[in-house]
Formats: C-alpha cells, structure tokens, sequence
C-alpha cells in the first residue's frame, strides 16, 4: 500500500468518535494520512530528571520526584494552596496550587510525587505554578512520559495532547507493508530511513535528535512527489512536438524597424528563444522574468507576431482592467500598422462590442485579443488559438492558467511575472517552466533615488514634490487604505486627497482605487496619462504594470505595512522614462524590528532580484507571491527556504533518472504514490 492511500478516517480510531472528529476536521484531519502528516510543533524532553536549580538555569521544564515538606496558603484572601517540597537533589521550592485544592488531601508533608513544570524564581523562592503532578505510588509509576520525548501538536480548542498522541500512536501501529516510492539508491545515497521510521522518529522519537532526522526523512518524500511530478509532466510535454513550418518573419522585422528604440541585449535574446521554440514545435510554457521596467510587454508583442502572421491567434491576459486597457492601448499602435486586428475583452465591454468580438473570434477575424479574467469565458470558441501570454502571472491561479490553455487548441504559453522569482523557486516550484531572465533595463534609465521620510516630517516631501510639478513633471501619492477606519491609527486615501488639495491648490488631482467601477478608474488613469491629472492619488492598485514615462515621484504612506515585494513594485511606477525617478516612503514613528529591515532593504538597494531574496528570507515563501492563494501546494514538513538546497539536490537527482530511466517503476511510484494526490487538483 501506498502511503497515500491510507484512507481510514480518523474516527475509526479508538477513543475518536464523532466528535473528537470533529475538532479533528478543524484542523484538516480527515484521514489517517492526514494524521500522519500532522507534525508535531515541538518536543518535550522526558527521557532524564531535571531538578529545580538546573530548570532555572537552563530555561527548561523541571521533571524530578520531590518529597513534600509542608503546606501553606497565600493570595488575596490566604485561599491558594502552597505545597513546599525539595526535589530528587535536596533543593526547595514550591508549588502554586491554583483552583488544585484537592492536592492537600493527595500530598500530604511527607508524601513523594512525580512532576513536569514550569519553575520561575519569585519572591527569593523558586515557584512553580503550571505542572503535572502524579503520586509516587500510583499504580502509574510516573506522570506520563518519563523516558521519553512527548511530541507537541499544534492543536485546537477541546482537542487534547494525549488525544492527538494516541490517535497517532494507533495509525502509526496500523501501518503495515508500506510501499517506498523513492528508489533504493537515491534512499541509501541520502541515507533515508524507511516511511515508517521517519515517521516514528517524527511522531514517537525517543531521544531529541530523532525529530530533526525524521523531519528531513519527510521533507525528502515530500519534495521528491511535488518536484518529480513536476518535473514528469515537464518531461512529457516538451517531449511533444507539433510538425510545424517555420514562423515567418517578415512582419516582426517591419516592426523592428518601427519600434523608436533599440532593444536591450536581453529582449533580443528572449524573443529568439521563444521564437526558437514556437519553431521546433515544442510546448511552450516559459516564464519571463525581470525587473519592473526592463521591457517585458514589448518582447511578448514581438514574439507574438510570426504567430499572427501565420494566422494563428494570440490571447494576452493581464490581472487588471487597468492594465488590460493599458496593454490594449500599446498594443494597437505596434500592430495595427501590420495590419493585425486587435481587440479589448473585460466585464465593462458592452453586450454588443462582446457579442462581436466573440463572433469574430470563432471566424478567425481577430489576430489577438487583450483581456482580463473574461477571457477564460467558456463562451468564447477560437478560430486558431495557440499562444497564450500572462502578464503578472502570480496575480492568477494555476488552474486559470491551465483553463486557458485547455480552452483553444492553445499550445504556448508565456508567462510575465515582474517580482522575480528566487533561483530556488524558479527551480522547483517552476520548475515545469523554461525560465527566461532580462537581466537588464533598457538604457538610458534614469537614477531612482529613495528616501525615508517619518510621517512628521512630510511637508518636506510636499516642498520637493513642488519643485517637480512646477517643472511639468507628475506624482503619485499611494495610500493603503480606502476608507478611515477606527481600529488603525492609519492615514487614509480620501483624508490624504483633501490634504493635498489644501496643499497644492493649483494643481489638478485625481483619485483611484479598488472599488471604484472599472471605467471611472480607466478614465481617471487616461487623465493621468495625458497629463491633465498632475497628481494621482491612489492605492496600491498602481501597483502593477501601470506605465506612465512623465510620473518622476511617488510618495508612499505607510510604507511599513507594504511588503518588501510590493514596494518594489510601487517604487517601479517612476524612473520609467528619461526622468530621474523619486521614491519617498513615508512612515510612522514606532516600527516593528521587522518593518525597519524592509525599509531599510528597499533603501538600500533597486535590485528586484536581490530583493525577492529578502523577501522570501522575511516571509517566506507562503506569502511571497501569494502563492497559497494561486493555489500551490501546502507543504508539511518541507519549507522552500530551509530546504532551498534539498530541493535543488532533489530535482538534479530526479532530472538525471530521467535521463537514465524515463519509463521505469520509480514513475510510477511517484505518480501514484505521490502524497498530494488526494488535492491534485490544486496542485501545479
Ligand atoms: P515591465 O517589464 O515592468 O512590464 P514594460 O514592458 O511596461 O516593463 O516597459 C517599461 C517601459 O519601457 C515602457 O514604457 C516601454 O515602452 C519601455 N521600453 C521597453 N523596451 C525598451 C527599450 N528597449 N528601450 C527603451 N524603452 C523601452
Ligand atoms: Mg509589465
């Protein structure tokens, strides 16, 4: 049997009924798998006594067998029991018996017990206040666990430790003839045990170095499936090739020529290597990173054009109906002299503009179509649909993604994605991806400066932000939140508007956020655009892609709720054209030790890359790029950063099997061992 398929439910174990189970649920323990997967938060080491003095000095828990000296009361109304004792070593000290009157009567002067507890010194004695006590007669010898090491769960109100420790002790005994996925030689070369040893050693250690062992043990099997299935399905699908005739050129030279700049070195590259691919037929999937500014849009245009040449269809999704529209807009004047037909989908297109688009989409008329979330319609039938480009591909879902390619006979994929991705990631969790990296801007960028500025001293910025309006150049103020709100001490956008108002009396200021309906936000943007907006206050919905060359400063207040990743994206809205670029980030005076760092780290440096290492260092990597939420998988006992060179040993180990072996048992084990299967669904 698999792991994996070890699907008895939880309540079939003893002393779990129904509702045990259901605290159980709450914690997303359905199964015995489940169960077993459930690992520990922390260990309690039991195996050898501690006295008092030793528990004080080193910070851990007392755990002796004391004699009783006498009893006392203390508090308020003298009605909390003291039990003074000495310990196995002759040392004294207390026990605070709060709402434990009983134990009067249980330990009496003279009597001896066992204890585990928390010893702290106050008022000149050692006390102990929290602890489990059992007589040293008991027919339980010992209060539970002496000679071993208790696993501690993290768990959830009315759910007991010793309940979640049996349950698990009961699935662990039930295991029989497990089936190792992982092939003999990559265990004995990285000296795995087997499934159920690791997961004794996890669940039942019996020293403290047994854990860490364990752990690893899990975390291998747990990168093994989620890396090699990856890996698999990469391996199957560039192995497919499509018969197809070379792209023709001749339109994206014309717009070579059109293009007012020249490319940087990286454009070039990129746009070869995807037109490489298209070539030979492969697959595509390839994500496209680089830093904000360094002119992703323009090579996915460009590589766009053999395809429509040859009279195929593009889709080109952006994560907003901001960016959709600035795309379309950027779009239309580099194709439309090629003679490409191009249009703009989004849930504001009116009924009779989409019944249109819609039918010209399934007669081939349209070359490529720009859009939002509305382009995974199922209502829309492709004429030849088979390249499919993402912009700021972390803002969808991976099942987003996938619904498009399976929508059309799409075979290609490109993805953008503007927070760049740390090699450890980029390896594994993309590890399904051809990476291509724009290493650098486009030249002629101008410096961007940024500067912190406490919230008491924003005038200032106000001063600076003068002088640049008045040389005709334009701002934006970023603010968090939309609305005041009683529960944070927080500056909000409307209450920054009227300041600025007050502030700048002669300018035209705008304001743009989230909730306000799509086409007020488009009309607000185009007024910024061409200028007849001088400052555009708004939230962080400028965070992504927008591209205005005239805006040379940004002003960000609260900069210590944003992350580092988001800050970067922010700050990346100036220093776009042949301005020099200004970021203040404005702050409140108590930060956290954590927000200090940031602000710091985003002073210090404009290096996208160097960032979202800092980042995923900070967050990890659960928050960065939310990836929970665009549905990647929850690890269990691996982490993306502690693991970051496991993961890669792992893939080169699974990348050379497949060399060696591309058919094999070991895929089948990890197919249909793999531990993630039950939510394959959500998993890449
Ligand atoms: P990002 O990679 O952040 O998506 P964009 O594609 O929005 O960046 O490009 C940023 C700006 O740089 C745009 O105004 C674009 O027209 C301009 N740009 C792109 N490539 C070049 C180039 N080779 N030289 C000069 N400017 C360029
Ligand atoms: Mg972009």
């Amino acid at each position: 049997m698999y792991l994996a398929d070890y699907s008895l439910s939880v309540q079939r174990l003893k002393g779990v009924g129904s509702g045990i189970g259901v605290l159980f649920s709450k914690l997303e323990i359905f199964t015995c798998l489940d169960l077993l997967l459930f690992l520990p938060r922390a260990y309690e080491d039991r195996t050898r006594l501690v006295g008092v003095d030793e528990a004080i000095q080193r910070q851990v828990m007392v755990f002796t067998t004391g004699k009783v000296i006498s009893h006392g009361y203390f508090g308020n109304r003298r009605a909390i029991l003291k039990i003074r004792f000495e310990d196995h070593l002759g040392k004294p000290a207390s026990l605070l018996c709060f709402n434990r009157d009983y134990l009067k009567n249980k330990f009496p002067p003279g009597s001896r017990f066992h204890l585990y507890g928390n010893a702290q010194t106050q008022y000149q004695e050692i006390q102990i206040s929290q602890f489990e006590i059992a007589g040293a007669n008991d027919r339980q010898p010992h209060p539970p666990g002496l000679g071993s090491v208790l696993p501690i769960y993290p768990t959830t109100s009315g759910l007991k430790q010793s309940t979640i420790r049996k349950a698990v002790y009961q699935a662990i005994q039930h295991l029989q003839d497990v089936t190792e996925e992982i092939p003999q030689s990559i265990k004995l070369k990285h000296g795995l045990d087997s499934w159920i040893e690791a997961l004794q050693k996890t669940h039942l250690p019996r020293n403290m170095q047994e854990p860490e062992k364990g752990r690893y043990d899990l975390a291998f099997r747990e990168l093994w499936f989620l890396i090699g299935n990856i890996l698999i399905e990469r391996h199957q699908r560039i192995s497919i090739c499509i018969k197809h005739a070379p792209y023709p050129r001749s339109k994206l030279q014309a717009a070579h020529r059109s293009i007012p700049f020249t490319l940087t070195r990286g454009q070039e590259n990129a746009i070869e290597e995807i037109l490489a691919d298209l070539d030979q037929g492969r697959c595509m999937a390839r994500l496209l990173q680089g830093d904000v500014g360094s002119g992703k849009t323009l090579v996915a245009v460009l590589s766009a054009i053999p395809v429509m040449e040859a009279g195929e269809q593009v889709a080109f999704m952006a994560p907003t109906e901001l960016l959709a529209q600035q795309h379309y807009s950027n779009l239309i004047k580099i194709l439309t002299p090629l003679d490409f037909k191009i249009a703009l989908l989004t849930s504001s297109t009116s009924a009779e503009s989409r019944n249109s688009i819609l039918s010209q989409l399934s007669t081939g008329e349209l070359d490529l179509i720009v859009g939002t979330h509305s382009l995974l319609s199922k209502e829309i039938h492709w004429n030849k649909l088979t390249y499919v480009i993402v912009d700021e591909q972390h803002r969808f879902g991976v099942r987003q993604r996938e619904a498009l390619i399976k929508s059309g006979s799409a075979k290609h994929l490109l993805m953008m994605s503007a927070t760049p991705i740390p090699r450890s990631l980029a390896l594994t969790v993309f590890g399904d991806l051809d990476v291509t990296t724009l290493p650098d801007l486009p030249a002629g960028r101008q410096p961007l400066s940024t500067y912190l500025v406490n919230l008491e001293n924003v005038k200032r910025v106000w001063d600076f932000l003068s002088t640049k309006l008045e040389a005709k150049q334009q701002a934006y103020v970023v603010v968090p939140l939309i609305e005041e709100s009683d529960n944070r001490n927080l500056w909000d956008l409307y209450s920054v508007y009227e300041n600025l108002k007050a502030v700048f009396p002669n300018y035209q200021i705008g304001i743009v956020h989230g909730k306000m309906k799509d086409s007020d936000k488009t009309a607000t943007m185009d007024a910024f655009k061409s200028g007849l907006l001088h400052i555009l206050c708004a939230t962080s919905v400028v965070e992504v892609g927008v591209d205005v060359p005239n805006a040379s400063c940004m002003v960000i207040y609260h900069a210590e709720i944003f992350g580092l990743s988001a800050l970067h994206q922010l700050r990346g809205r100036v220093g776009r054209g042949s301005l020099p670029g200004h970021c203040f980030l404005v702050y409140t005076s108590n930060l956290t030790e954590e927000a200090k760092q940031r602000l710091k780290m985003i002073r210090q440096t404009t290096n996208g890359f160097e960032l979202a290492e800092a980042d995923l260092d900070l967050r990890g990597p659960g928050e960065f790029l939310g990836m929970r939420q665009s549905g990647y998988v929850r690890l269990r006992a691996a982490n993306w950063h502690r693991h970051a060179s496991l993961s890669i040993t792992i893939r080169d180990e699974i990348l050379d099997l497949l060399q060696k072996e591309s058919q094999g048992e070991w895929i089948t084990h990890l197919r249909q061992g793999s531990i993630f299967k039950s939510s394959s669904e959500d998993t890449l």
